[in-house]
């Protein structure tokens, strides 16, 4: 089963999709967390990509393609992946679907955690205290940015998986335990 992961910052599709990766073995692949690890081996690559980052804009296309393109066809996805950060933009939708038709693969479904923008600051806040700050896009004037490059980039393509009949809309606001029961319900393993 492949799944995607969607909601603006702070909605909490990486907690969600680490839940699901532990109940049913299938392989997380969350694009932020590769792309910090580029930047902590401190490479060219890695300081180019912080210097984005930090600023809350997104990484290019091109590389983020690569990137989920190498992931997608290694062993540990052949039972399916959860994607949590990816896609953020129409050419990166486009370019996945590209690649998974070539495997003969699909996306099962699109969860979309629906939050309030108010509350995505206080859990930013609450994440950035748990983590020592180790996210140093983790404060509140990069988030209005992330928010705001989310609306402008990545809500467009609501529509493109609505077409599909792949979302599948969630209330993000309810607890981490309330969230995944509901997620069961719609995986259905
Ligand atoms: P995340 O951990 O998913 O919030 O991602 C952290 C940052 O990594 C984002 O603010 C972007 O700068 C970058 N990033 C992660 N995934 C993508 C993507 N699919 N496309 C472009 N940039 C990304």
């Amino acid at each position: 089963m492949n799944i995607i992961m969607f909601g603006p910052p702070g909605a909490g599709k990486g907690t969600q999709a680490e839940r699901i990766q532990k109940m049913h073995k299938i392989k997380q692949l969350s694009t932020g967390d590769m792309l910090r690890a580029e930047v902590a081996s401190e490479s060219s690559l890695g300081k180019t990509l912080k210097a984005i980052m930090d600023a809350g804009e997104l990484v290019s296309d091109e590389i983020i393609i690569e990137l989920i393109g190498n992931c997608i066809s290694e062993p540990e996805c052949e039972r399916g992946f959860i994607l949590d950060g990816f896609p953020r933009t129409v050419p990166q939708a486009k370019a996945l679907d590209e690649m998974l038709t070539h495997m003969a693969r699909k996306i099962d479904h699109v969860i979309v955690l629906e939050v309030d923008n108010g509350i995505l600051i206080d859990r930013i806040q609450q994440r950035a205290a748990q983590t020592g700050g180790a996210r140093s896009d983790d404060n509140a004037e990069v988030l209005k940015n992330r928010l705001e490059v989310y609306e402008a980039q990545t809500a467009p393509l609501l529509p493109y998986y609505e077409d599909k009949d792949v979302l599948r809309r969630v209330d993000g606001m309810q607890s981490i335990e309330e969230v995944s029961t509901e997620i069961e319900k719609i995986l259905g393993l």
